[in-house]
């Protein structure tokens, strides 16, 4: 078998990343993601495990060499780490260079340890602010302590962590420097992430929310040298060294349209709907061909070439002071972070 990659869409990008929601469901109702009164989908929707399973490992034979578990929030699927401990087996043939997650990080305490044991080396954990009456105001159910022992945890299991923070303003803007070096202190790196009009959230308004990461990057650049740094990871991140603590600042800014030529990635729902662009509404059934071909994969593995066959050459965000064009009708708990 040739090592080129299996999967290329119509733009020559190869797809080498795919990002699975496992859940839409959160024992956390974040005020940019989610509303408070949720309705969530009937579990027939849901792609079983072992559908997963097929699904993902066929993405594997095509190519795929990093995989990342999001949601919803992934830990809080029943039995979901028997499908970490299944995906473990491409890590061991070497078919697989990772495997991680994007947690809110409250189930990290009972999970850890686990995760660790099934190949998984580094997570990305939410975590918007250090106080904990803003956290409560933010997460809405969520409490502080939890996700703080939760990332000790994960520490402690010799997980790498990453801190993703949404840039909210008039809500942690005043957090900047105490989570720069709350990260320093703990040698994890800090992605800021602009937030994004996605899905209906009841009575916030996005727009109120909206802090710019070039106001950001000023604000560090007032306290400390940022270097910038050519690496990338095929999407809309794009980082920085601080000088004075070493640590690596990432910088997500989706609306943006400058990463979408590198793009190496596609995201799959928790119902088994493929999406190729994180801002394009197109999506492709792939739930159909492994529910009607059970045994079958080559016709799963035919339809995912047809799905990335059309993926688009970018996204229609766009963002400006007044109004909110190219919304996204969809959560991000939907479609996965
Ligand atoms: N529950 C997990 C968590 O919170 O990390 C995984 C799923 S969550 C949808 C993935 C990431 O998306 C989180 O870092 C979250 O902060 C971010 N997110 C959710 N809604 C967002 C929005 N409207 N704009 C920007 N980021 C958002
Ligand atoms: Fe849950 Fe993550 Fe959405 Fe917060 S951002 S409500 S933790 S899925």
């Amino acid at each position: 078998m040739s090592d080129a990659p299996a999967l290329i869409d119509p733009f020559q990008r190869a797809i080498t990343y795919l990002r699975v929601s496992v859940t839409d469901r959160c024992d956390f109702r974040c005020v940019y993601c989610m509303s408070e009164n949720m309705t969530f989908l009937p579990k027939r929707e849901l792609l079983t495990l072992e559908e997963l399973d097929r699904l993902c490992s066929a993405f594997v034979t095509q190519g795929v060499r990093k995989l990342r578990i999001t949601g919803g929030e992934p830990l809080v699927r029943r039995g979901i780490m028997g499908f970490f401990q299944a995906m473990s087996r491409h890590l061991e043939s070497g078919a697989l260079d990772e495997l991680t997650l994007t947690t809110n990080g409250s189930q990290l305490r009972k999970y850890a340890a686990d995760l660790a044991a099934a190949g998984v080396r580094r997570i990305n954990v939410s975590l918007d602010t250090l106080q904990t009456a803003k956290f409560a105001e933010i997460t809405r159910w969520g409490r502080l302590g939890q996700v703080l022992d939760g990332i000790d945890a994960a520490q402690e299991a010799g997980l790498r962590v990453k801190i993703n923070m949404v840039a909210l303003k008039g809500c942690n803007d005043d957090e900047l420097f105490d989570m720069v070096e709350f990260c320093a202190a703990r040698d994890m790196d800090l992605t800021m992430i602009e937030v994004m009009p996605m899905g209906d959230i009841g009575n916030e308004d996005r727009l109120d929310q909206y802090w710019s990461l070039k106001d950001v990057a000023t604000e560090l650049a007032t306290r400390y040298t940022l270097i910038d740094l050519a690496e990338t990871t095929g999407g809309p991140a794009r980082y920085r060294r601080i000088a004075e603590t070493g640590q690596k600042i990432g910088f997500i800014t989706p609306m943006t349209h400058n990463f979408c030529e590198s793009c190496n990635r596609v995201r799959l729902t928790c119902t088994g709907q493929l999406f190729q662009c994180l801002g394009q509404e197109g999506e492709y059934d792939l739930r159909r061909a492994v529910r009607d071909n059970p045994g079958d994969d080559n016709v799963v593995i035919t339809e995912i070439h047809r799905a990335i066959a059309m993926k688009p050459k970018g996204h229609d965000f766009d963002y400006t002071r007044t109004s909110v064009s190219g919304k996204m009708s969809r959560h991000m708990s939907h479609t996965g972070g």
